[in-house]
């Protein structure tokens, strides 16, 4: 299971609502005719390619390696076509549509490597109880969540990530085909990582209370066999729809949850279709224990003796693994994603500098309740300054350490390193258009410092997926936001009215003298 209070993996979700969200509501603005919630035959939808050029004049351009200061960047179609001086980018492009960039800074798109989209409607709830959630509510809330409602909440998710400078999202849960063309809506570049568990005597994350009746596993191939087929339907529908912004992984939920039979169809599905795969690891000491006692093994053991490990496989958390088993993940070039802001709300930072030191590639994820891959960066550069313990403390990493990691590193786990993750010519035009004249950001020593230290989402004005415009001075061009919100709005209030009669929230202060 997801880090999360959200049941992901969940199909059975019955509907229950009373907000009659329309088609035209949920979709309102992308000129969409299909279901939001059917998987949709690949390509029926597909958009046109951009036909506009577009020239960004006058600008500075920010990778993790280099800064460029006063030029231009041109985008052709889909691609970065050109950047350079700008006179001479606009003689070589003298139809195109300029852009002023002065006064703003492009940035490479952020690849948010660890999403779970709907459990935005947990937000102030699921942030603050500990992993797994700690507090015992009377209903839980996402039972109320009718399919359409779940997906208008993965689309709020959706919204906040371009919002936050996301231009790619691994959305990571079961049953991704109900929101699956909704989510492509947006305009966002998506990994759909759909989770198979084959587990019949466990229900997610081990908690301290589960340990302790835990039984050993017992793995069933009937589980298997539904999980792997809704994850073969999800590929066979959606892998390489919409001109290739839409990829889907085969993945499982947890070490705790997978029998080794899931693991092999896992990693066999990948490398025989050239994919990556991704999982929740050692997320808590409980699921440490938990493997021990019934495999007499740690997880990352476990999944290294199951032949798990190795480049192709993003480990998200990492937060309680020993020596043993960071040598393991290092040796076997595992990518770790680590979500920053998530393992701060738990209480726990996992140790990012030896497991760079042991060699596993850094990508970085949002996991629950927020998208905000700004904030992810910033949490995740200050806290492995304190993990660091350095002679001089404060100097690594660097915010440029934290673009490379989100930027470049999340485009290696999404394997699709040569199209995405910087800003050079012949890679995807993804990009990000901040407003570098805030108040907050002027004076800049760098640009990139300023705004990782110090910037805010707002600060974002555009943001490019694919060559096209997602958001254009602020304004999100595929959806109509506006009515999502209102519509969000109401189920939150009603969910969370029904769910705080049943069980008012007691929120556990610290005592005061
Ligand atoms: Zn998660």
């Amino acid at each position: 299971m997801p880090d999360s209070t959200i049941d992901c993996s969940s199909s059975t979700q019955s509907p229950r609502s009373s907000v009659n969200l329309t088609r035209r509501q949920l979709l309102a603005g992308a000129g969409a005719g299909a279901a939001a919630l059917l998987i949709e035959p690949r390509g029926l939808k597909a958009q046109p390619p951009s036909s506009g050029t577009v020239v960004f004049s006058h600008t500075t351009v920010v990778n993790a390696d280099a800064v460029q200061h006063d030029v231009a960047l041109a985008v052709e179609g889909d691609k970065i076509a050109a950047i350079g001086e700008t006179d001479a980018i606009l003689g070589a492009y003298p139809r195109a549509a300029v852009y002023d960039g002065r006064g703003k800074a492009l940035l490479p798109g952020l690849i948010n490597c660890h999403a779970h989209l709907a459990a935005t409607l947990a937000r102030g709830f699921n942030e603050d109880f500990g992993f797994p959630n700690s507090y015992r509510l009377a209903i839980r809330p996402e039972s109320l969540l009718s399919d359409e409602e779940a997906t208008l909440m993965a689309v709020m998710g959706a919204l906040e990530s371009i919002r936050c400078g996301a231009t790619t999202v691994v959305e990571y849960t079961g049953s991704i085909g109900r929101s699956a063309a909704a989510l492509a809506d947006t305009g966002l570049r998506f990994v759909f990582a759909e989770s198979v568990r084959d587990v019949e005597n466990g229900a997610g994350p081990v908690s301290a209370e589960s340990l302790a009746r835990s039984e050993a596993p017992r793995f069933s191939p009937k589980l298997r066999d539904e999980g792997w087929k809704r994850a073969q339907d999800l590929f066979d529908a959606w892998h390489g729809a919409r001109e290739g912004r839409i990829r889907v992984f085969p993945t499982t939920a947890l070490a705790e949850d997978s029998s080794p039979e899931l693991l092999h169809a896992v990693r066999d599905f990948a490398e025989k279709h050239d994919l990556g795969y991704t999982i929740h690891l050692a997320q808590t000491r409980w699921e440490v224990e938990y493997m021990l006692r019934h495999h007499g093994l740690r997880p990352s053991a476990y999944l290294a003796k199951h032949d798990f490990l190795g480049p192709r496989l993003f480990a998200a958390h990492c937060r309680y693994v020993d020596d043993s088993e960071i040598a393991l993940l290092g040796r076997s070039g595992t990518i770790v994603t680590h979500q920053a802001h998530m393992a701060g709300n738990r209480g726990v930072i996992p140790p990012i500098p030896a497991l760079r030191a042991a060699g596993c590639p850094i990508a970085q994820g949002t996991d629950n309740n927020t998208n905000d891959m700004l904030e992810t960066m910033r949490i995740a550069l200050v806290t492995e300054r304190i993990l660091r313990d350095d002679a001089t403390p404060g100097r690594q990493p660097q915010p440029e350490d934290m673009l490379a990691d989100a930027a470049e590193g999340g485009a290696r786990a999404v394997r699709q390193e040569a199209l995405l993750g910087s800003l050079e010519v012949g890679k995807k035009a993804d990009l990000v258009v901040l407003d570098t004249q805030r108040t907050h950001l002027v004076p800049a020593g760098r640009i990139l410092s300023a705004w990782i230290n110090n910037g805010q989402p707002s600060d974002i004005e555009s943001v490019l997926v694919d060559g096209q415009f997602v958001m254009r001075d602020r304004k999100i061009l595929t959806v109509d936001e506006e009515s999502l919100i209102a519509e969000a709005d109401k189920v939150g209030r009603r969910i969370w009215s029904q769910v705080e009669a049943a069980s008012p929230v007691t929120v556990p202060r610290l005592p005061r003298s």
